[in-house]
Order: structure tokens, then sequence, then C-alpha cells
């Protein structure tokens, strides 16, 4: 969890991180909340989600998301 901690930009849009940080629901991304708003936006982000959620339920707690 280091480098999520430590970058300043968003890896997505390459934003300053000032205003929040957060994981990407599909990889590992650290994002902005801006490009975080545009993903919840898409249509597959609930499946994201709930996959993610399933990989919890077994133990997988290193899950890197459906796209990673
Ligand atoms: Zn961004």
């Amino acid at each position: 969890m280091d480098r999520f901690f430590m970058q300043k930009t968003c890896d997505r849009c390459g934003a300053s991180l000032d205003g929040g940080r957060i994981m990407s629901m599909f990889n590992t991304d650290c994002i902005c909340l801006a490009c975080k708003e545009k993903e919840k936006a898409r249509n597959d982000y609930k499946e994201a989600v709930r996959a993610e959620l399933d990989e919890l339920k077994k133990g997988n707690t290193n899950y890197k998301g459906i796209k990673g």
C-alpha cells in the first residue's frame, strides 16, 4: 500500500491527489475522486464491486480487480 499513500498524482488522469485518493475498483490504480465518479458511472461497476465482494468472502484479500 505504500505507493498508494506516497504518490501525488492520479494514475488515470494525472491530476493532483490533494483533494482525496481512492483505489480503483477495476485494478490497483490510485485515482482521484473525479475518476472514481467516472468509474461509478460505468455499466460494469456493479459487477466489479460484486466480484470483489465474492473474492473477499473466499478470503482473498489480495484481489486485484476484474481487469487487473
Ligand atoms: Zn484522476
